[in-house]
This record gives C-alpha cells, sequence and structure tokens, in this order.
C-alpha cells in the first residue's frame, strides 16, 4: 500500500495575501532574513493583519545555520507566538519550519502554535508544502535535511507579487531548482502517477515560463507560473524523493557556499545522463524505465525523441540550453572555483553525499566511484 497526500492548504494567484486577513487577535512572529524587513515586504504582510501582536525575526541568511535556528527558538520563546509565518526564499521557510520543529521537541509537547503559514518569494525550492528543513552546520561544513510530517506547514500562500522583485541571478537559479526538484521526482524510486503528474506539470511550465520570467520580471504571468510550478513540483519530491543531483548540491553547498539552485542546475544534466545510461546497448538489462521516463519528458516537450536514446540526448541538450539562457555556468571551473579547492575535499564531499538522504530515492545506485566520476565533470576536469 502506498499513500499521497497534501496538508498544506495552497492559496495561489493574485492577491492570495488576503488569506492573511482572516489572522486576528493573535502573537505572530515573522521570520525572515533582513531583506524582507528592510524592502518592505515585511510590512506588505503585516497590513493585512487585525490587531496582531507582531514580532519579526530577520536573522536568517542563506543556508540557515544550527546557530540561526537557536536564535528563532529564543524569538519564538520570547514572543509567546501562536502563529508563525515564514516569509521568504527556501532559507528562511527552511528555518521557520525547524525553529518550530525544534521548540516542539525541547518543550516535549505538541506544538501550541495554532497557525504555521509560509510565503515563499522565490519560485525555487517548493519547501512551502514539504516536509523537509535543509539546515547547515557550518562548523563542520555539513548541509543536510532532516525530514518529518510534522515539518509541514499548515498554510502556504504563493502571491506571485511577491517575487518580483527577485533580481535575475535570483531567479535563474530558483527557476532551475524548480526544474531539478520535478525532474529528479520523476524518475525517483518512489515516482508515482500522482508525483508524476506534478512533475510532468511543473516542467512544461518551468521550460515555457522561466525563460520569460527571466527576460522580464515583471512579468506577472510568467511569475504567477513559475510560483506554481515551485509549489508543484515541491508536491511531487515531498511525495517522491529527490535523487544525487541534491546529494550532490547539498554536499558541495555545504563547502563551497555556491547557491543550492546553481549547483543543482550545473548538476543535472550530468545526473540525467548518468541515470539513462545511455552508453549501454541493451536497454533491457538496466534502465530502461529512467531511460524512457526521460524520454517521455522529452516528448512531453516537444523534442526529438524518436528512440530512447535520442529523447535522453534531446532533454539533456534542452537543460544545458536552459543553463546557458539563464547564464548559469556549465562547470565550477566556468564559475570561477579552483579544481584544486574543490579536490581537497572530494572524499568529503563524497562522504556527505553518499550519506545524503535523497540518494537512496535516486533510480540507478550510485557507488563512490559514480559520484567520483559526476564530480570530476562538475569541476570541468573531465
Ligand atoms: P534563499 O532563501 O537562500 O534566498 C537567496 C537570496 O534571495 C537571499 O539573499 C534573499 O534575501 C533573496 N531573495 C529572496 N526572495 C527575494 C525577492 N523576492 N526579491 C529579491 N531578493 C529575494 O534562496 P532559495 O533558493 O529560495 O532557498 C535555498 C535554500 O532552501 C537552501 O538552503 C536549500 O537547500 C533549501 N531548500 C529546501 C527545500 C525544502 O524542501 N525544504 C528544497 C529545496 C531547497
Amino acid at each position: 500500500m502506498r499513500e499521497f497526500s497534501i496538508s498544506t492548504n495552497v492559496f495561489f494567484g493574485e492577491n492570495a495575501l488576503d488569506r492573511l486577513k482572516q489572522i486576528e487577535n493573535k502573537r505572530v512572529l515573522i521570520v525572515c532574513d533582513d531583506f524582507m524587513r528592510s524592502s518592505g515586504m515585511v510590512t506588505k504582510i503585516t497590513e493585512k493583519l487585525k490587531d496582531c501582536e507582531v514580532t519579526v525575526f530577520s536573522e536568517v541568511m542563506p543556508d540557515p545555520t544550527i546557530e540561526i535556528i537557536a536564535a528563532g527558538i529564543l524569538a519564538l520563546k520570547a514572543s509567546n507566538a501562536k502563529v508563525i509565518i515564514a516569509l521568504g526564499g527556501g532559507s528562511s521557510i527552511d528555518a521557520a519550519k525547524a525553529i518550530r520543529e525544534f521548540s516542539m521537541q525541547a518543550a516535549d509537547k505538541k506544538s501550541d502554535i495554532e497557525e504555521c503559514f509560509a510565503i515563499p518569494t522565490t519560485s525555487g525550492t517548493g519547501s512551502e508544502v514539504t516536509q523537509f528543513s535543509v539546515i547547515t552546520n557550518a562548523q563542520d561544513g555539513l548541509k543536510y535535511a532532516i525530514s518529518n510530517r510534522s515539518l509541514l506547514p499548515m498554510v502556504a500562500i504563493l502571491d506571485p507579487e511577491l517575487v518580483i522583485s527577485a533580481p535575475r541571478a535570483i531567479t535563474a537559479d530558483t527557476g532551475m531548482d524548480v526544474l531539478t526538484h520535478a525532474i529528479e521526482a520523476y524518475v525517483s524510486k518512489d515516482a508515482s502517477d500522482f508525483s508524476d503528474a506534478l512533475a510532468e506539470k511543473a516542467i512544461t511550465l518551468v521550460f515555457k515560463f522561466l525563460p520569460e520570467a527571466y527576460a522580464d520580471g515583471e512579468n506577472r504571468l510568467a511569475r504567477e507560473k513559475m510560483h506554481n510550478a515551485s509549489c508543484m513540483a515541491g508536491m511531487a519530491f515531498n511525495s517522491a524523493g529527490l535523487g544525487i543531483t541534491h546529494s550532490l548540491a547539498h554536499a558541495i553547498g555545504g563547502k563551497l557556499h555556491i547557491s543550492h539552485g546553481k549547483s543543482n542546475a550545473m548538476i543535472l544534466p550530468l545526473v540525467v545522463q548518468y541515470n539513462a545510461d545511455i552508453q549501454k546497448d541493451d536497454y533491457r538489462a538496466g534502465y530502461e524505465v529512467t531511460a524512457k521516463k526521460y524520454q517521455r519528458l522529452a516528448k512531453i516537450l516537444d523534442l526529438h525523441a524518436l528512440t530512447v536514446n535520442i529523447g535522453v540526448n534531446s532533454l539533456v541538450d534542452a537543460i544545458v540550453k536552459l543553463q546557458g539562457e539563464l547564464k548559469i555556468p556549465a562547470t565550477l571551473k566556468e564559475l570561477g572555483v579552483e579544481a584544486s579547492e574543490v579536490l581537497k575535499i572530494k572524499e568529503e564531499i563524497i562522504d556527505a553525499a553518499m550519506s545524503d538522504i535523497c540518494t537512496e530515492k535516486n533510480p540507478r545506485t550510485a557507488s563512490r566511484q559514480d559520484l567520483s566520476s559526476l564530480l570530476e565533470k562538475l569541476i570541468g576536469i573531465k
């Protein structure tokens, strides 16, 4: 028996923020980063709340650390808030989820938080509908995901107006994160008809609307579609899981501090090739299902896909082309990272990727040697 569930209530589209008007007379903690406060984004939230006592914890940084979570737990305690609103990219949403989760565990009881809202300002992580929170242990250079159903936000608000301000580079990186979530969920060991439907839709939306949102950040239709795609991809991977693109991105992110979406974007085409194993002559023996699923995606995207090999190659080419249009480098070398710097910590990166929770769901079982070879290609030395 298997299960598919979506427990978060999703409000989306123009004026979705109006859902906040239903919060009345509460003590509220807003968890965000400093940009959200200084740019006036927090005010867009507070002006919707009625007679609420609001505390703003704006100390979140990209890839939130254990120390930031600890400071947030203290802020939550001091505020005595009954409502948490996470506002920002995946980092703010993940931080809010972890703050609530660990406060609950510390108090050794069910949370007395009545409502937990997630309001994404990037179209990227889908964290507003996932049971994951990615935390960084800065001291050890480790970035890892924790997973628990209790991490799921109760309400997600997808208001495209909040993404308009995202600059091109953030639009590009986070948009490629959406694509990576959807493609990895699509071929994951735990993929199902339900997650496939969400992933397929998210992938078609990304190929159509990410270039448009990148070219013109004020294009509201493109922003709205990318916001929806991000959430759908989140629902897909929340059910199906991810793969080794994410395992490597987490491992590299913990050490080299490259944006999560950018790392994913660079690794994804390498992993599609690896998973499809297109050098193999005899598809009956191996990864037929995965390669065929990539071919199916190519067909959905109207790419050449007469045979499995052609389909896989077309998909890889389309990802690489999109990456180029978005000015995302293909290798760490192109990004300006010294090969020697990465090679010094290669074994640590592979250790972290091997033990990442995403590795288990990858359709092809990856050995250390496989990950090492992918890493060398990513560095740009192979
Ligand atoms: P982010 O939250 O780290 O934000 C990156 C930068 O974008 C920040 O400086 C932020 O201030 C800025 N920003 C955000 N919204 C903006 C806007 N509208 N206008 C201008 N600037 C804006 O970026 P992210 O990619 O959304 O999140 C990445 C984090 O999420 C990583 O730690 C990643 O591992 C994690 N993640 C979590 C999940 C999950 O399911 N929990 C899934 C994927 C990734």
